[in-house]
């Protein structure tokens, strides 16, 4: 997370500890309120933020006298007057000076560690890590461990099993990152007590680069920075609006629909991780509109939630056996509405991405990235926008895997994945078309942009060395590229990316060869 992120997520922390303290006035509530302020204080000063600061001691003055007195509704005004000004200034932009350190590593490549001083991991641990493009920062002891959460969000927090639990609660709570646990056990215990302590997933000691790495990509929850999405489908919309507003303090996305009618043109544009669904609207009932969602192959699986008045257990029942998922009668708690609706829908989305994505890489596979190019096609040509195709493809793969092991090639497929994912935006789609085959989707990019951007690609990923145990390499690719315009239909685009393709290994390899109209 940036700085300036966390200081507003600070402050609002601060806020809301604050507020509450108004109404309660509690020694734990003032211990956390202390923690956060100290916490703001350090970084407003390391981002050279003074009026920040300067509001943020006076708060901490303000509280630490508060008890000491007694005071009117005039002091109760000031401080929270004094709380809104530090959220507010938390939230102005930070001097340009950044401190050192912060933003100059991928922070979703970083790794936190936390290991006894007795258990370092090998240097060797590190290398392999670096080559994957991960940093592994190690903590001995869970306070300066905690100082750098304020400072980074890591991609993963991995803790050492043994390391005492106390200390590890409350840093379980703070990451917005996934919590791991490594164990030299690997029994039912080892994995209970890890599961107990908040752990999202376990590992065995020492660790292994491949396990790690398989792990990481696997979406685990809960993930702050790709928020659960949920369409609501029902016609009132000041309903929709209040569990939209629980949802949404859960830190889930939502979308409300009014009209059963948009709910397929919907889940294509939002892809969502559930639907929650009013069992009676006046276009079409709830249970007719899963039994449409149901048809449609590539929306089959998404759960299905029906909110409904009806208590009747045999009506529950019908729905049920339609393939709805579940059942909320309203009206419904706040609590049920939001462990219900997370669960199911975090449970979805890991299933889909075994099912959509290919296990070595995370990237999709062949059938869902061409269900996905199809769509987007489809929207290219309806908004008039232009949207280019790749093809590409590994030069002179088998040598590697003859001259280096096919683990090693392995490693290469899983470093250029990693690599197009975090050189493409988040709209782009990559897929493992088949061994060492990728095709790109870029929505909304011309030809000549789509050239110069997998041209600048080709050049980054041939600089970066390959590391294995039998040695380093460099590995290049080539890549065929064409544009939606003047193209009819998918098939049509994909074959001509792919001829470019080959064109490009006729040429020498090693480039990107772009399909142009034949002149006339
Ligand atoms: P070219 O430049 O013409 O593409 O040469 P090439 O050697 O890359 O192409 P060829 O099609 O002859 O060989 C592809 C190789 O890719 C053969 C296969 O061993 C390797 N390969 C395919 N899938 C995987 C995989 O999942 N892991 C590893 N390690 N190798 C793979
Ligand atoms: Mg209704
Ligand atoms: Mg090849
Ligand atoms: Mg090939």
């Amino acid at each position: 997370m940036p700085v300036s992120q966390t200081l507003v997520s600070l402050a609002q922390e601060m806020d809301h500890t604050g507020q509450q303290l108004l109404l309660r006035w509690d020694p734990e509530l003032v211990r956390r309120f202390t923690a956060l302020s100290q916490c703001l204080q350090g970084l407003a000063e390391q981002a050279g933020a003074e009026p920040l600061q300067r509001a943020n001691e006076e708060l901490a003055a303000m509280l630490r006298n508060w008890s000491k007195r007694r005071h009117g509704n005039d002091d109760v005004l000031a401080l929270r007057q004094h709380l809104s000004l530090v959220t507010q200034l938390a939230s102005l932009p930070l001097p340009s000076f950044t401190p050192p350190g912060v933003g100059t590593v991928q922070q979703s490549h970083r790794l936190f560690l936390l290991v006894p001083p007795a258990q370092l991991p090998a240097p060797a641990l590190l290398e392999q890590l670096a080559c994957f493009g991960y940093v592994l920062d190690v903590f001995d002891n869970a306070q300066t461990l905690q100082q750098a959460l304020f400072l980074h969000e890591p991609g993963a927090l991995i803790v050492y099993d043994e390391f005492d639990t106390d200390s590890v609660a409350p840093l379980a709570a703070m990451p917005a990152c996934p919590l791991l646990f490594t164990s030299p056990r690997r029994d039912f215990a080892a994995r209970l007590q890890a599961v107990r302590a908040g752990g999202q997933g376990f590992l065995g000691w020492p660790l292994s680069v491949r396990e790690l790495l398989d792990t990481l990509t696997l979406p685990l929850t809960p993930d702050r920075r790709n928020p659960l999405r949920v369409l609501l489908v029902e016609d009132m919309s000041s309903l929709a609006g209040l569990y939209a507003a629980v949802l949404n303090r859960h830190g889930m996305v939502t979308e409300e629909i009014t009209r059963p009618s948009q709910t397929l043109e919907a889940i294509e544009r939002f892809r969502p991780d559930l639907i929650l669904m009013d069992m009676y609207m006046p276009e079409c009932d709830g249970q007719a509109l899963a039994r449409i969602i149901r048809q449609q192959r590539l929306m089959d699986g998404i759960p299905i939630i029906f909110l409904t008045m009806e208590k009747r257990p045999h009506m529950q029942l019908d729905a049920l056996a339609l393939g709805v998922d579940g059942y909320l009668t309203k009206p419904v708690s706040s609590e049920e509405l939001v462990v219900t609706v997370s669960t199911r829908a975090s449970r979805y989305r890991q299933l889909r991405s075994y099912i959509s994505t290919d296990s070595l890489t995370g990237l999709l596979n062949h059938s869902h990235l061409f269900a996905r190019l199809e769509y987007e096609f489809a929207r290219a040509q309806r908004e008039r926008r232009p949207l280019s195709m790749v093809m590409l493809d590994l030069d002179h793969f088998k040598q590697v895997n003859d001259s280096y092991g096919h683990q090693a090639g392995d490693e290469v497929l899983v470093s250029l994945s990693r690599f197009l994912r975090e050189r493409l935006r988040r709209s782009d789609l990559i897929g493992r078309y088949g061994g060492e085959e990728f095709a790109i989707v870029l929505p909304g990019m011309g030809a000549e942009q789509a050239t110069r951007l997998l041209d600048d690609l080709r050049d980054a990923f041939a600089r970066l060395e390959q590391v294995s145990p039998r040695g380093r390499f460099r590995q290049t690719f080539s890549a065929g590229l064409c544009s939606s315009d003047g193209v009819w239909d998918v098939v049509a685009l994909v074959q001509r990316a792919d001829s470019m393709l080959y064109q490009a290994k006729a040429a020498g390899r090693n480039c990107v060869v772009s399909w142009s109209p034949p002149r006339e």
